[in-house]
């Protein structure tokens, strides 16, 4: 019996510490955050969990740009992109990507989706048809993933940041068309992708590169264009997916590629032509995001963002010093996701409702999120922490320890 089955299963996750449960936000994202625990009580809590990089989910400019863009549109789309829900909103967002990417990408052009897992299903399983081979770097997002198991193309995983592997597998393909698939900055280790290599490799074996940017547009690049600026590549083989509810701080995704494969992704992606668009009012704000993300205002945010990065690591590190018999171990990365890797299940989790009680929120990451024995704290930074509150995470983890 279904129910039977299911509370079987639900009870097999809770015996290993691996129950999820929503939270209540009473608030915004500002870092401080009024939040409902599963005891039915408000507090507030500093954040230390939210993708909103810049800060820009609080920003006034954009909350009023929402209301403006409710006045001007009212309420939702009304119809899928090719059918009439397509705004001018929608239209000036992707003329503005394209004309962002272009020093990157040739004859670029972008396509919106509602969400990043809808954009990364359609670029993946549209472009990878029967003709294609996928080499999918291992830790790749869920959502890449998830693309992979709808495509019609073979599917070959390779070693994570191992190009020696990557060439050994593209070396070893037939396919008349060949994607490389990653994640820019992994999300959960809050590394970076060897992208200049990654390129060379599809430039020596004809291949293209579809790069997941969600954790590094408007972070990294001096002008907040993400992980191509940071490397400062361009090449017509490059396909960027990026996401606009993390550091664009509202909601949806794009695709921006070379003219020609956006063009076929409007005719053949099933989850643009059969999906209602996002609310125009969305869209209309979007403008106001990326113009603050493309401005001084986003570079001193970054500027600042990256100060507390390395304050963090820091006073973590010092505290790691003094306790060397802590398991503790701080991941390599040099984005503001800064996993701290803890080990078992119930550790990190006890170690989350330790850091609650302190009045932090920093979210305990499990399997098969991660791999076994990695839980880990996923500590996140945005630009609108300040030098005080880094430092009151690091003496609670001190209180912890
Ligand atoms: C969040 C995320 C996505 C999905 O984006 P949404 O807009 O939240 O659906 C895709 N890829 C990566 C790496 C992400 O972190």
């Amino acid at each position: 019996m279904l129910l039977d089955h299911l509370q079987s299963k639900l009870d097999a996750l809770k015996a290993q510490s691996l129950t999820r449960f929503t939270r209540v936000a009473e608030t915004g994202t500002a870092p401080r955050q009024i939040v409902r625990g599963a005891d039915g009580q408000a507090r507030e809590l500093l954040m230390f969990c939210s993708n909103d990089y810049l800060g820009l989910a609080a920003h006034p400019a954009i909350a009023r740009a929402l209301a403006e863009g409710a006045d001007i549109y009212g309420g939702g789309s009304g119809a899928s992109p090719l059918v009439s829900g397509h705004s001018r909103a929608h239209h000036d967002v992707e003329a503005q990507l394209a004309d962002w990417f272009s020093p990157w990408i040739p004859q670029a052009r972008a396509i919106g989706f509602c969400t990043g897992y809808m954009a990364n299903l359609a670029v993946v399983a549209t472009l990878g048809d029967a003709q294609a081979e996928i080499f999918s770097e291992t830790l790749n997002h869920a959502s890449l993933i998830d693309g992979t198991r709808l495509a019609k193309a073979k599917v070959t995983r390779y070693a994570h940041v191992d190009l020696q592997d990557l060439r050994t597998q593209l070396a070893a393909s037939s396919a008349r068309i060949k994607l490389i698939v990653t994640d820019a900055v992994f999300s959960m280790d809050g590394d970076i992708a060897p992208l200049p290599g990654l390129l060379a490799l599809a430039e020596e074996f004809d291949a293209w590169l579809i790069v997941d940017d969600a954790h590094g547009l408007g972070v990294l690049g001096e002008g907040g264009a993400g992980s191509l600026e940071h490397f400062g590549l361009r090449s017509e083989r490059l396909i960027v997916m990026g996401t606009l509810g993390k550091s664009a701080g509202l909601a949806g995704a794009f695709v921006v590629a070379h003219s020609t494969i956006i063009d076929y992704l409007l005719q053949a992606a099933r989850n643009y032509i059969f999906s209602t668009a996002s609310p125009p009012a969305v869209e209309h704000a979007l403008l106001t995001s990326l113009a603050l993300m493309r401005s001084a205002e986003g570079r001193a945010r970054r500027e600042h963002l990256i100060g507390l990065q390395a304050r963090l690591r820091r006073g973590i590190e010092a505290l790691l010093d003094r306790h060397p018999q802590l398991p503790w171990r701080l991941a390599a990365s040099s984005t503001p996701i800064q996993p701290l890797i803890i080990g078992g299940n119930a550790e990190v989790m006890a170690l989350a409702a330790a850091l609650e009680q302190q009045g932090l929120r920093v979210p305990g990451i499990r399997p098969p999120t991660v791999p076994k024995g990695e839980a880990r704290l996923r500590i996140t930074l945005c630009a609108t922490h300040t030098d005080d509150d880094v430092d009151r995470l690091v003496a609670a983890l001190e209180a912890c320890a």
